[in-house]
């Protein structure tokens, strides 16, 4: 085979972490390509169709997206941000959160002082814990230097990652309600009791009280216009294109090999998949044994049920805020729900009719779902390339939930009922198929405050060229991975230049 796919920087895996990683590198004059195993780029960006409405597989709202945050800056500096079509949330309650049978929701508000004058006339003793609140996150965002796009020491995060979320809450106030209200949304980051640490709650929630946003039509316009600024840098994506291999000399990767037997060749490889995930491609000793047994036996974050409903036009008044509810009055039960409970919780999320203005074309609903409940059919693969059938007890299955949670939602919104002209469910092995995310998991690795070395991954390997990047390194979500990104880049680059850039 000869030598024609060389290339500076060759990243395995088209997820936004890969593209973001691409077009920074690309516009550093690197030769860059990347490898995608699927037909749509985007990872968890991608979107799909049913009646001809857009719908998001994963991302249906982005924190951070408003002028002078964070992720604003990187996504303007990767070239998309100015793109973008938003639709920004109401600035009094991106989010409501709500419990049992009880009508009234909470709402979280933009703002950082907004969010407090909106929660208090439900809580109006706890102006002192709402202000605290919000101090205390801030707090934490600022120990977290790229979050703030600063070059900082590990020392900084250090101080606070050891903080439980539930305790740290707890501290702030003792009004249980007030605690439950605060972790509301706490699908964002699949946290769990005494395991989450606070700094991943308070970096997310932090973000969305800054700004919430939904990419119109559907977040599938990150990863293309990514794509288009790739290009415009001379770099290329291959999809339909999966690595099964990463082939060492002298302890090297010297090239990375596809399914169809292609040879990619490159100075610098990145990953941008599971640590799980790129194992598999190597058998290299430099990866001990110990280790390769430490990241396969790392839990992984719980996984979702989703229910997408398409609507009878001008019929169910649209929401332009997400609704949050646990079935109990506790926001950490739903994480262990027993089967027979389920569902335990659900988001809701609305997509307004372009035709019909004041009404929603669309909901989408996700509920956890543990991994265990649809393993019997784990054997089954399915993905657009590699269709298969999982059979009529997986479809009743899925029925049977879309309709147990359809009968939770009713409650809440009862216009819904006989308004739904469509619908189509995804589990966990539609997000493990289509992301390659062990287990479907939501969002990979589970960080945990009791195994705080175990759990946190880094962007250099023991390979000396090549690097990690995505939602397993750092933070999950649009945020976490565009910072994982700067991190990634910046072991190739340095760090204060390349922040410099960002930075303008
Ligand atoms: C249901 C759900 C809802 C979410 N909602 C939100 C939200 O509202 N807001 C938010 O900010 N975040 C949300 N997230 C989180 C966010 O989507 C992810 O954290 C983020 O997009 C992950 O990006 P990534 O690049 O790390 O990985 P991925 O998007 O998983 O990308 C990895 C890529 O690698 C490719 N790949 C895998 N194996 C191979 C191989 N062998 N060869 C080549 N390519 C390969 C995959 O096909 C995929 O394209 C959600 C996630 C889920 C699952």
């Amino acid at each position: 085979m000869t030598k024609t796919n060389t290339y500076d920087v060759v990243i395995a895996g088209g997820g936004l972490g890969g593209m973001l990683c691409a077009v920074i590198l690309a516009k550093e004059g690197m030769k860059v390509c990347v490898l995608e195993r699927d037909k749509q780029i985007g990872g968890c960006l991608q979107t799909f169709s049913l009646q001809k409405k857009v719908f998001d597989s994963c991302v249906h709202y982005i924190g951070g997206l408003g002028e002078g945050h964070t992720l604003h800056t990187i996504l303007q500096y990767a070239g998309v941000m100015d793109k973008l079509s938003l639709k920004a949330y109401d600035a009094n309650a991106f989010d409501k959160i709500a419990f049992g049978d009880e009508e009234l929701m909470y709402p979280h508000a933009q703002g950082l002082d907004n969010f407090v004058e909106q929660l208090l006339p439900y809580f109006p003793s706890e102006r002192e814990a709402l202000e605290k609140y919000i101090k205390t996150i801030t707090t934490v965002g600022d120990h977290f230097p790229l979050y703030r796009l600063r070059h900082g020491s590990a020392d900084e995060k250090a101080a606070v990652s050891s903080w439980g979320v539930t305790q740290t809450l707890q501290d702030i106030t003792n009004n249980t309600k007030l605690q439950n209200v605060l972790a509301g949304n706490n699908l964002l980051y699949a946290g769990v009791a005494e395991r989450t640490p606070f700094f991943l709650h308070a970096l997310v929630t932090e973000s969305y009280i800054h700004s919430s946003h939904k990419v119109m039509p559907g977040s599938s316009q990150i990863s293309k216009y990514l794509w288009q600024q790739l290009q415009a840098y001379g770099g290329e994506v291959f999809r339909n294109t999966e690595v099964v291999k990463l082939a060492e000399e002298n302890g090297s990767i010297t090239y990375a090999e596809t399914a169809d037997g292609q040879r990619y060749y490159g100075k610098q490889f990145i990953a941008n998949v599971a640590p799980e995930v790129l194992l598999e491609w190597t058998d290299s000793p430099q990866f001990r044994t110990a280790y390769r047994k430490r990241i396969k036996g790392l839990e992984q974050t719980t996984s979702t049920f989703m229910l997408n409903v398409v609507l009878k036009p001008g019929t169910v008044p649209m929401r332009n805020h997400n609704i949050y509810w646990h079935a109990t009055p506790d926001a950490w039960d739903a994480i262990q729900y027993q089967p027979q409970q389920w569902p335990a919780n659900y988001a809701a999320f609305f997509t307004e009719d372009a035709q019909n203005p004041g009404y929603a074309e669309s909901v989408s609903i996700l509920s956890y779902m543990h991994y265990s409940e649809v393993a019997p059919f784990e054997h089954i693969i399915n993905r657009t390339g590699h269709e298969q059938d999982r059979g009529d007890a997986y479809a009743a299955f899925k029925e049977i939930r879309a309709e147990l949670l359809l009968d939770k939602l009713y409650q809440r919104i009862p216009e819904l009922k006989g308004n739904i002209i469509a619908q189509s469910t995804a589990t966990p092995l539609t997000y493990r198929d289509y992301t390659a995310t062990p287990k479907g998991s939501l969002y990979g690795i589970l960080k945990d405050i009791n195994k705080p070395a175990e759990t946190s991954i880094a962007t250099r390997t023991k390979i000396p060229n090549l690097l990690l990047t995505g939602q397993n390194v750092n933070l999950h979500g649009v945020l976490g991975v565009s910072i994982t990104s700067i991190a990634t880049c910046a072991e190739l680059v340095g760090m204060e230049y390349l922040l410099g850039k960002v930075k303008g």
